[in-house]
């Protein structure tokens, strides 16, 4: 048996999930006559308290056309030096908005106001505009560290009194609602616009949404189109998102409580050098190179069936998610406390 931690897009959609998708009705998304489209994006909208939604295939869809709506060429993006607008969109800042990016240092990858305030340029022929801030929740790079949400209505105050917009990649924000508790209302009240995945943690096979006010979707549909996003019968797709919406976001406490036993077990080995605190499903540790490289480690994991990520130079992860159960639980923390590293390499 493989079991299989590198990342919780991995999910296979469920029976009932795919009987969902199969009894949906559709229409042409393009036309806006998908009833099924529809309703997921009236439903979204209205669980974060946003105006609209539009359905895209992608999360890194969602936040390129939130940059290009929210910027002009020339101007520049305040972000997590780790962020995956950043790191991880294949140089889309640049090449679909024509702006700049400004790094900052955070802390697992969340901001402060303070950081964001130091960053933003002053009215000079000479510095791009600073124009948006993009935040991300959970933070991948940071093992899925959760924001306080004081901390983002900060940023939210701050944004307003200097006239920056505000964007949320949330791709994982529900693993940080159900693991803060905070109602996804109070998300969309602090931001301009958010993405958020279906195909991460919740388990639909494809799938993201972007949120916003009227006029900001209907902008975003326009971009959409021209990135090359506008799905016909995509109501199939929907109808999985409808349904994972419906009964895959509590069970994320799971993944969250597995997620702990794996951190838990990574704690006590001798070999790891360091651990992220673990707050939701997301677990990131650089084994101790002084016992085993990162290489060595991989390689060994997956001799005992379980496979890990790598994360960026001697770091690993693992992600818990929907088709992780507690019987797969149990045989990969017996394998982390069985594994040992005698002597030098
Ligand atoms: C996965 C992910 C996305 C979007 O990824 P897609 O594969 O394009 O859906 C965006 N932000 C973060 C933090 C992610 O982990």
């Amino acid at each position: 048996m493989t079991i299989d931690f590198r990342s919780d897009t991995l999910t296979q959609p469920t029976p009932a999930m795919r009987e969902a998708m199969a009894q949906a009705p559709v229409g042409d998304d393009v036309y806006g006559e998908d009833p099924t489209v529809n309703a997921l994006e009236e439903e979204v909208a209205t669980l974060f308290g946003k105006e609209a939604a539009v359905f895209c295939p992608s999360g890194t869809m969602c936040n390129q056309i939130a940059i290009r709506i929210s910027t002009q060429p020339q101007d520049e993006v305040i972000c997590d030096r780790q962020a995956h607008v950043y790191l991880y969109e294949g140089g889309g800042i640049a090449a679909n908005s024509l702006a700049s990016v400004r790094l900052l240092e955070g802390d697992r990858g969340r901001l402060t106001a303070a950081q964001v305030a130091a960053a933003i340029n002053p009215d000079d022929v000479h510095f791009p505009v600073s124009r948006l801030v993009c935040l991300e929740n959970t933070a991948n790079k940071g093992g899925g560290s959760c924001y306080d949400i004081a901390q983002i209505a900060a940023i939210h105050a701050l944004c307003r009194e200097r006239g920056l917009r505000l964007h949320l990649d949330g791709a994982r924000l529900f693993n940080a609602i159900v693991a803060t508790g905070t109602d996804p209302s109070e998300f969309g009240a602090l931001f301009d616009t958010l993405s958020v995945c279906l195909s991460k943690g919740l388990g639909a096979p494809v799938g993201s949404l972007l949120l916003g006010s009227r006029a900001d979707i209907k902008q975003a549909r326009r971009v959409r189109k021209l990135f090359g996003g506008g799905m016909r019968q995509a109501g199939i797709l929907a109808a999985a998102g409808r349904y994972a919406l419906a009964h895959h976001v509590d069970r994320l406490a799971e993944d969250h409580a597995r997620a702990r036993a794996l951190g838990d077990a990574l704690a006590k080995a001798s070999w790891v050098g360091e651990l992220l605190p673990v707050e939701t499903n997301i677990v990131v540790f650089r084994p101790d190179p002084g016992q085993v490289s990162s290489e060595k480690l991989v390689a060994y994991l997956a001799e005992q069936g379980i496979r890990v990520s790598t994360f960026g130079p001697g770091y690993l992860r693992m992600v818990t998610h929907l088709d992780i159960d507690d019987l797969m639980l149990e045989r990969a923390v017996e394998v982390l406390r069985r594994a040992s590293f005698p002597g030098k390499e």
